[in-house]
């Protein structure tokens, strides 16, 4: 095995709790992709990482000793990732958040018996045989599906293409969170074929919907949000601008039952400004769209698309009613986000209250020295008047 050495600032990020070592801090080069030895400046042993020759992260750190990391090694921390999860109400939910759970470029989605899995980094790559075998071992799945169609790893020099690794994958997996089912789509949907992040938060827009009240998914994707607002609502509106989205969420709604959603497809800007215009007043409401910032410069301008649609949704709440409000852009932090929604509450004229602040559920685990592992920030709010 190769040794690299890194630079005194690189040894520090390590020390600090960050596994990433940037280019300009790896002393000399390797060209080949694959795990590797690290040492200090002086040479002194730190710990073995993933090398990736032609990325900006260049290591990502894996295992402190000098033990083997071979498939036994990658069965410990997989069951040890599974272990965390035991407790968790659903069959669809993440098994290994990559840096989250000490496993860099590493992503593992359950959707019942089916595993669905991303190999982010070029160094990951080289180890594929033994993170998918012992995948196999510990999780015993039907079949295991790498969605390497994301955009990561052109960075990486890696392929971009969705690939069978074991057994078989259907188009679609009818899964379980609390007591809502759905179908996920492992080889088409976004993502790994569900938001699954979001989970948690699904099972708070229930609980914070009015029994018989008239609820408002937007964003609403296959309807993950209006399912559980269904359950006890009166009527739901799921809007979303993908027609091929909704039509799927309406095959979630026969799946459970339901009979009181509304599937529309039109634009979430357009339609609540409608609906403020209407005087159009709804109990519950969700907000759960894209990233609106894709990079920092984007976040000014996102931060007002945020502004302007929870304004809206603010102003279209009944006394008493609930928002459940939440973005996926990492580049707006938590304190942005929550500064953002105290203006649209200053805005709105109405007096709002934070009733819980919302993040990404227990199996996205969002570790506080590695800021790249959280990006879903949240909450609820009542309106008192
Ligand atoms: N709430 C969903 C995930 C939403 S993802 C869940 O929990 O599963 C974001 C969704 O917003 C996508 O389905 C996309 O089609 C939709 N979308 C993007 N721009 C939109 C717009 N301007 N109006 C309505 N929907 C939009």
């Amino acid at each position: 095995m190769i040794t690299l050495r890194v630079t005194p600032r690189g040894a520090e990020r390590w020390v600090r709790g960050h596994p990433w070592i940037y280019r300009s801090d790896v002393v000399g080069d390797a060209s080949e992709p694959g795990l590797v030895r690290v040492t200090d400046a002086r040479g002194r042993f730190l710990g073995q990482a993933l090398h990736s020759p032609r990325s900006e992260i260049r290591l990502r750190f894996l295992e402190r000793s000098d033990r083997a990391v071979d498939r036994a090694w990658w069965r410990e921390r997989i069951s040890a990732a599974a272990d965390r999860r035991r407790d968790i109400d659903a069959d669809a939910f993440r098994v290994v958040h990559a840096e989250g759970d000490g496993l860099p470029s590493l992503i593992v989605d359950r959707y019942g018996s089916y595993l669905v899995a991303q190999l982010l980094s070029a160094g990951l790559e080289t180890m594929r045989d033994d993170v998918v075998g012992a995948l196999v071992d510990v999780l015993t799945p039907t079949g295991i599906l790498l969605r390497h169609d994301a955009a990561v790893r052109r960075r990486e020099g890696l392929e971009e293409r969705v690939e069978l690794a074991w057994g078989t994958v259907p188009e679609q997996v009818e899964v379980r969170e609390g007591t809502i089912r759905y179908h996920a789509a492992p080889w088409t949907g976004q993502k790994t074929g569900a938001f699954l992040d979001q989970r948690p938060n699904r099972l708070a827009a229930g609980r914070a919907a009015l029994p018989g009240g008239r609820a408002l998914d937007c964003f609403s994707y296959h309807g993950s949000f209006a399912l559980h607002l269904a359950a006890r609502s009166g009527t739901v509106t799921a809007l979303d601008v993908s027609a091929d989205a909704l039509a799927r969420g309406a095959d979630n709604a026969a799946l459970n039952g339901f009979t009181n959603i509304s599937w529309v497809e039109a634009d979430a800007f357009e339609t609540l400004r409608a609906y403020e215009r209407a005087r159009e007043r709804f109990d519950t409401v969700v907000l759960d769209p894209p990233a609106f910032a894709k990079s920092r410069a984007t976040v000014p301008q996102a931060l007002r698309g945020y502004r302007e649609i929870n304004l809206r949704a603010l102003r279209i709440l009944a006394p008493g009613g609930s928002l459940v409000t939440a973005s996926c852009s990492f580049h707006v932090h938590r304190a942005d986000f929550l500064g953002m929604l105290a203006e649209a509450a200053a805005d709105s004229g109405r007096r709002v209250i934070l009733r819980e602040i919302l993040g990404q559920g227990a199996d996205h685990p969002e570790i506080l020295t590695i800021p790249e592992t959280g990006y879903l920030k949240g909450a609820v709010l009542t309106v008192s008047g």
